[in-house]
C-alpha cells in the first residue's frame, strides 16, 4: 500500500498538520538513543516527519539510516532533504534515485550553505546553483516525487531584499515545489507578514511554519546563530531570569504554546516543529495539551502501515 505524499496530507487533512523534524545522529550510540526517543513519541502521531541531509560522505550515509528507522518505526510519510552542496548534477541524480529506490516519495529540496568560514554558495562544476534548479531536476526525473522548498519569514541571509527572496522562493514553487517549510522564528507577526507577502506574489502552495522551542538561554542563542532569527527581548528577559534551568525550561515551552495556538488561530495550514530528535519536548504535558486541542482524534490518523512500499 503506498502512503500519501505531503501535499495529499495537506489537501486532505481537516485539522492543521503537526510535522517533526529528526536530524541523523553522529554514531551507532547516537541511533541507539534516537531509537527510543522515536519509541516514546510514538503516542504523539505526526502526519509525517521529515530528516535533514548532512554536508559530508558519512554524514549522508546516517541520513539514509536515519529516513529508514523513521520509517521502519513506521513515522511516516518521510520527507528526505536533499542539498546542492559538493555534488555534480549526475551525483544529485544517483541521490534522488536511492531515495526514491527507497521507497520515499517526499523530497524537501534545498540549496545547502556555503562551507564554514565562505559568504557565497560556489557551486560544482556541473552542479546547481539553487534549489529551484534541484526541484526541477527531481520532477522531472520522479514527477510523482511531491517535493518541499525552505522559505524565510525574516528573509534569506543573502538575499537583498524580503521581495526580491519571495521573487525566488516563487520559482521553486512554479518549478514543481507543492508546499512550504519555513525557517524557525520566534514572533509569529513574522510569520504572518511573511504568509501575506508570499500570496500577494501569487504563491498558493501551502505554507508550514517551523517552529523550535527555547529551552535555556544557551539553546537559543544556538538556534539563532543558525536560523538568523530575531529573539523577542521577552523571551530572552524570561529564559534569563527564571530562577531555575527547569522554570526556564517551562517558560520555553509556554512560548511555544502561545506560538502555536497563535498561528492555528491565525489559520496556519499546520506546524514543523524543529525538535532536535528530543522526545521529552513533544511529550511536555503543556505541549500535549496544546497539540490535542486543534489535532484530530487519532486511531485513523495512525501512520503505522503494516505493508508498505513507500516509506
Ligand atoms: P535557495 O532557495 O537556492 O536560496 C538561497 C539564496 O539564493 C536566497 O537568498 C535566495 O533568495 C537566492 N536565490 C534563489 N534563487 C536565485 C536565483 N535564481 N538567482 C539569484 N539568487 C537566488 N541545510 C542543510 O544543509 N541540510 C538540511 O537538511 C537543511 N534543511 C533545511 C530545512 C528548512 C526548513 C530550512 C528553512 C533550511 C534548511 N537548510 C538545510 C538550510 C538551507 O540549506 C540554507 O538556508 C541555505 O542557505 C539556502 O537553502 P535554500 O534551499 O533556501 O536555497
Amino acid at each position: 500500500m503506498s502512503l500519501p505524499t505531503i501535499s495529499e496530507i495537506l489537501q486532505s487533512s481537516r485539522a492543521p498538520t503537526l510535522s517533526l523534524e529528526f536530524y541523523p545522529p553522529k554514531d551507532a550510540l547516537g541511533f541507539g538513543v534516537l531509537g527510543s526517543s522515536i519509541e516514546r513519541m510514538r503516542p504523539v502521531h505526526p502526519d509525517f516527519v521529515t530528516g535533514t541531509y548532512g554536508a559530508g560522505g558519512s554524514t549522508r550515509d546516517n541520513s539514509f539510516a536515519v529516513w529508514e528507522l523513521l520509517g521502519r518505526m513506521g513515522f511516516t510519510p518521510v520527507v528526505a532533504h536533499l542539498t546542492c552542496v559538493g555534488a555534480a548534477r549526475s551525483d544529485l541524480l544517483a541521490q534522488i534515485d536511492r531515495i526514491y529506490d527507497a521507497g520515499i516519495r517526499n523530497i524537501m529540496a534545498l540549496r545547502g550553505d556555503p562551507p564554514r568560514g565562505e559568504a557565497c554558495f560556489v557551486p560544482p562544476e556541473d552542479g546547481l546553483a539553487h534549489a529551484a534548479d534541484l526541484v526541477a531536476l527531481i520532477k522531472s526525473r520522479h514527477p510523482d516525487i511531491c517535493c518541499g522548498v525552505a522559505g524565510y519569514p525574516e528573509t534569506h541571509p543573502e538575499s537583498r531584499s524580503p521581495e526580491e527572496d519571495i521573487h525566488f522562493l516563487k520559482q521553486k514553487v512554479e518549478a514543481g515545489a507543492q508546499f512550504i517549510n519555513t525557517q524557525l522564528f520566534f514572533d509569529n507577526r513574522v510569520f504572518f507578514r511573511f504568509e501575506k507577502a508570499c500570496r500577494e506574489a501569487g504563491i498558493t502552495v501551502p505554507i508550514l511554519p517551523g517552529l523550535m522551542p527555547a529551552a535555556s538561554p544557551t539553546q537559543l542563542r544556538r538556534s539563532v546563530e543558525l536560523s538568523c532569527a530575531t529573539i523577542p527581548q521577552d523571551l530572552v528577559d524570561g529564559l534569563e531570569n527564571a530562577p531555575t534551568s527547569a522554570m526556564a525550561r517551562e517558560f520555553g515551552m509556554q512560548w511555544l504554546v502561545d506560538q502555536i495556538d497563535g498561528l492555528i488561530a491565525g489559520g496556519a495550514a499546520g506546524v514543523h516543529l524543529y525538535i532536535l530528535n528530543q522526545a521529552k519536548t513533544i511529550l511536555d504535558p503543556n505541549l500535549a495539551a496544546c497539540l490535542a486541542r486543534w489535532r484530530a482524534p487519532s486511531p485513523v490518523k495512525s501512520n503505522i502501515q503494516p505493508e508498505r512500499t513507500c516509506i
